[in-house]
C-alpha cells in the first residue's frame, strides 16, 4: 500500500471536536488541562508498568504487525515516537497516552489474536489520533471520576468532546487502513465481538441502526428516549462511512478530494451529535 503524504493533520479534526474545545476553553480556562509535570509523570508511570507487566512489539516478535505499526507511525514523518506494547485480554481494547511528542500505545492480545492487518492498522491509526490531536491533554477519565468538583456545564462539555474526539481519530485510522472496509469491520468485531461476517451483511446492519437513529432525532420526543445514551458505534459508522472516499481520495493524492466537501461531511455529523447534546 502506497503510505499517503498528508501536509496537514489537523485539518482532518472533526469539525465539532473544534467547537467544542473552543467552547471549553472559553468557559473554563486552562483548568481541565493537564499540567506539564503532571504529564510526564503519567507518561513515565505509564511506560514502567508497561515494561513491567506487558510485552513490547519488536520486528523480531512480531513481524507483520510491527510492520503495520510503523507505517501507521511514518505517516507522521517523526513528529512523534513511542512503543507498540501487548497485554493479555480477551477484551478487543487499545489505549494511548502521549505527551510532548512521546506515548506508549497498548493493545489488548485479543485484537491481535482475531483482527486482520488492516483491521489492526484501523486500531492502531485510531488511537495515534488520538496522539496528534493531542487528546491526552484533557485527563477525561480523572475529570469524570470528580465530577462532583466540576460544574456541570464544563462537566457536560467534556463528555461531548470526548465523543467527538473519537469521530477525529478514526479519521487517522481510515488514512492508516487505506479504506471503509477494514474500519467498519473492525468497529463491528469491537462493538459485536463477533467474526466472519460478511462486509455487506455488516454495512446492511449499521445503515438500518444509524437510519433509526437519525429519524428519531428528526422525529423527537420520547419515543425515542435510547438515543439519550449517545448511541455512539452507528455516529462513528456514518462519519467513517461518508469520510471514506475523500479520506482514500487524499490517501492517493487523486484529485478527487476537496475540503469543501469534506466540511460539509463535517457540517452533517456535527448536526447529529449537537441534537444529541442538546
Ligand atoms: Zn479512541
Amino acid at each position: 500500500m502506497k503510505r499517503p503524504v498528508i501536509e496537514d493533520f489537523e485539518a482532518l479534526r472533526f469539525g465539532y471536536e473544534e467547537s467544542l474545545l473552543r467552547r471549553i476553553t472559553e468557559r473554563a480556562g486552562p483548568i481541565p488541562l493537564r499540567d506539564f509535570s503532571d504529564a510526564q509523570r503519567l507518561l513515565n508511570g505509564r511506560r514502567q508498568d508497561l515494561l513491567g507487566d506487558a510485552v513490547r512489539i519488536t520486528a523480531d516478535l512480531l513481524p507483520q504487525v510491527y510492520t503495520a505499526y510503523s507505517f501507521c507511525l511514518d505517516l507522521f514523518r517523526g513528529a512523534y515516537s513511542g512503543d507498540l506494547f501487548v497485554r493479555q485480554s480477551p477484551t478487543y481494547n487499545a489505549s494511548v497516552f502521549a505527551h510532548e511528542g512521546k506515548f506508549d500505545l497498548l493493545i489488548h492480545s485479543g485484537l491481535l489474536n482475531d483482527f486482520t492487518i488492516d483491521e489492526l492498522r484501523f486500531v492502531i491509526g485510531h488511537e495515534l489520533g488520538h496522539v496528534a490531536f493531542e487528546h491526552s491533554r484533557f485527563p477525561i477519565h480523572e475529570i469524570l471520576s470528580h465530577l462532583r468538583e466540576i460544574p456541570p456545564e464544563i462537566a457536560s462539555l467534556l463528555l461531548s468532546w470526548s465523543r467527538a474526539a473519537e469521530v477525529s481519530a478514526d479519521r487517522i485510522g481510515l488514512l492508516c487502513c487505506g479504506g471503509l472496509t477494514p474500519a467498519v469491520t473492525a468497529l463491528f468485531k469491537t462493538a459485536s465481538g463477533l467474526r466472519g461476517i460478511h462486509v455487506d451483511r455488516i454495512l446492511d446492519s449499521f445503515r438500518g441502526q444509524y437510519e433509526e437513529l437519525e429519524r428519531g432525532i428528526r422525529k423527537g420526543g420520547d419515543a425515542y428516549r435510547w438515543m439519550r445514551t449517545h448511541p455512539m458505534i452507528p455516529i462513528r459508522f456514518k462519519a467513517l462511512e461518508m469520510a471514506a472516499l475523500d479520506i482514500v481520495a487524499l490517501c492517493r493524492g487523486a484529485p478527487g478530494f476537496s475540503w469543501k466537501g469534506f466540511r460539509a461531511i463535517d457540517a452533517q455529523i456535527a448536526f447529529i451529535l449537537e441534537s444529541l447534546d442538546r
